[in-house]
């Protein structure tokens, strides 16, 4: 059984249609790269997944459980933006710790959760400055830890390397695939970069106009974008 599974799933907004009988499977474990040039509903997709917007018809299953009505909390999933949305005013742990908090975790739990995250992310020197005193990859890597600490199994990401410069985005790139693999992670990914889809997938699909043009790895995936 695909850990995600969306059959047949359509979405518009009036005359905009962003997606068109969406049929995609995506495994345990793996980092699958949403890829495509702008406007082919990458983003449109990843908000399906996450619950963020509804399908207008079609169905999606997480672990087999038909999940299309769900609201996101449901779905035990994380998502990874691209603008960060980090709480400037919270302190890395703070920041990190936002989801446990609003969840009701109690606080040793909280505490000890936050620890382990800004451990594995290497912010755990750095857990009371605020968002405003890290550099661009900590800010990232803070951004992943407050989708992490949740402990889901699957995260989301999109365009989560686009504000950094061309060196960092590159080690970060290693590093988040180094993450993933050590935790065991499925990662659905968005980007518009089709260097950053071949250094990274496992599978790469390939969007044009709303629908699947290719899902294969990256060494069979023919005249992308
Ligand atoms: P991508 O992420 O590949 O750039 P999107 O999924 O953001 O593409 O968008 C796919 C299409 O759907 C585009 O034509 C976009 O303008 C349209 N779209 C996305 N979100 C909305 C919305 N909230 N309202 C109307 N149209 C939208
Ligand atoms: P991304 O860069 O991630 O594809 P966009 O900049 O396309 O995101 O969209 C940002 C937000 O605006 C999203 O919530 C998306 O649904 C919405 N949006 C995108 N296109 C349109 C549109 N044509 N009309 C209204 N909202 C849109």
């Amino acid at each position: 059984m695909s850990l995600i599974e969306l059959e047949s799933v359509a979405k518009s907004w009036g005359d905009t249609t962003a997606l068109q009988s969406l049929n995609l499977r995506i495994e345990p474990g793996t980092f699958c790269v949403l890829l495509g040039p702008s406007g082919c509903g990458k983003s449109t997709t990843l908000r399906i997944i996450a619950g963020l917007e509804s399908a207008s018809s079609g169905q999606v299953r997480i672990e087999g459980r038909d999940v299309t009505h769900l609201p996101p909390a449901q779905r035990g999933i994380a998502m990874v933006f691209q603008n960060y949305a980090l709480f400037p005013h919270l302190t890395v742990a703070d920041n990190i710790g936002f989801g446990l908090s609003v969840r009701g975790t109690p606080k040793a739990e909280a505490a000890e959760r936050i620890d382990q995250t800004a451990r594995l992310l290497g912010l755990a020197h750095l857990l009371d400055r605020r968002p405003a005193q890290l550099s661009g990859g900590q800010q990232q890597r803070l951004a992943l830890g407050r989708a992490l600490v949740a402990q889901a199994r699957v995260c989301l990401m999109d365009e989560p390397l686009s504000n950094l410069d061309a060196q960092l985005r590159q080690e970060m790139r290693t590093e988040l695939r180094e993450l993933q693999q050590r935790l065991g992670l499925t990662v659905v990914y968005v980007t518009h970069d089709q260097t950053e889809a071949m250094s990274m997938a496992d599978q790469v699909v390939l969007l044009h106009q709303g629908r699947v043009e290719q899902c294969a790895p990256p060494r069979e995936v023919y005249a992308a974008p």
